[in-house]
């Protein structure tokens, strides 16, 4: 197990920058949507908050990228959003988690502690 996690390290140095861009779109994207889950079950998010929160967390991602992914997550039904018209043109659009992006949120949820399990366990 120690050899693993050691041969993961050596992996993870030795990306170059091309290697990080594919590891975002073929992995990262999913943990950036469950992010976004995950916070917008706490209350309403807005893009520039979230855009903060997860450079917090150690992500490069930008606007361009995101806008388009919390698009994209209310088009599935995971969230809702709007607008209130009292702030004016630049008002901040509000994400809220629906229904059914919590019903998604619990069952992501539940299959990432199932993964984290095996990975700590390497079985
Ligand atoms: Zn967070």
């Amino acid at each position: 197990m120690t050899l693993l996690r050691y041969s993961y390290t050596i992996f993870v140095m030795d990306l170059s920058l091309n290697d990080i861009t594919t590891v975002n779109k073929e992995v990262l994207l999913g943990f950036w949507k469950i992010h976004i889950l995950h916070h917008a079950a706490e209350g309403p998010v807005v893009g520039q908050w979230m855009l903060r929160e997860l450079r917090r967390h150690g992500y490069d991602v930008s606007p361009g990228t995101l806008y388009p992914m919390l698009k994209r997550m209310e088009s599935h039904g995971w969230l809702r959003s709007e607008v209130d018209p009292e702030r004016g043109p630049k008002a901040p659009r509000s994400y809220y988690l629906t229904d059914k992006g919590r019903v998604v949120l619990v069952r992501v949820e539940e299959q990432l502690g199932e993964l984290r399990r095996e990975l700590k366990e390497g079985s």
